[in-house]
């Protein structure tokens, strides 16, 4: 995925104000990172960039449904998106040696990544842990069943092997 840049020489006092939606550049950005990620209601990031002092204020909100994939089971996990980010961005790009900085200059002129600006802020949006549900059981060990659908009994019979017996006469019963 290409970066986006924008001038921010010529942004007026009170600030620009973007509007991101592209599901063109959101499918690009999924499969770049390798994200198994599709949308349900397409993200849209809003934002509104202000100059102040040595920097940018940078402040706005995303918002969308996304798909991914839960980490337990690995069925879908419906997450819903919605942030408000707030931070500033310095304008030299020195100052940002811990993290790739959204700030370049080229040919004299500073300017601003925007979509890698929105990308930062999607995964910052994303939780921890993604999971279809809080109480979602996740796949059995044992058989590779989901628990969600299959309320399988092996975690009762391991741990102990002395109850190995009483499972091999169960499925020999059955
Ligand atoms: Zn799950
Ligand atoms: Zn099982």
């Amino acid at each position: 995925m290409q970066a986006q840049w924008t001038a921010l020489h010529d942004l007026p006092a009170h600030g620009r104000e973007f509007s991101f939606h592209d599901e063109d550049i959101w499918k690009a950005l999924f499969h770049d990172f390798d994200l198994q990620c599709r949308a349900e209601i397409p993200v849209h990031v809003n934002f509104t960039l202000i100059p102040a002092g040595d920097g940018v204020f940078i402040q706005g909100t995303l918002k969308g449904t996304i798909i991914l994939q839960c980490h337990r089971c690995l069925e879908d996990a419906r997450i819903v998106l919605e942030e408000a980010f707030d931070f500033f961005e310095p304008l030299e790009a020195e100052d940002n040696a811990s993290r790739q900085s959204l700030i370049r200059e080229q040919g004299g002129v500073l300017e601003l990544d925007i979509i890698g600006l929105v990308w930062e802020q999607f995964l910052m949006a994303l939780p921890d842990k993604i999971l279809c549900s809080s109480s979602c059981k996740g796949i059995c060990p044992h058989c590779g069943e989901n628990r969600n659908i299959i309320n399988c009994s092996c975690h009762e019979t391991t741990g102990d092997p002395r109850l190995s017996v009483l499972r091999n006469l169960k499925i020999s019963s059955n």
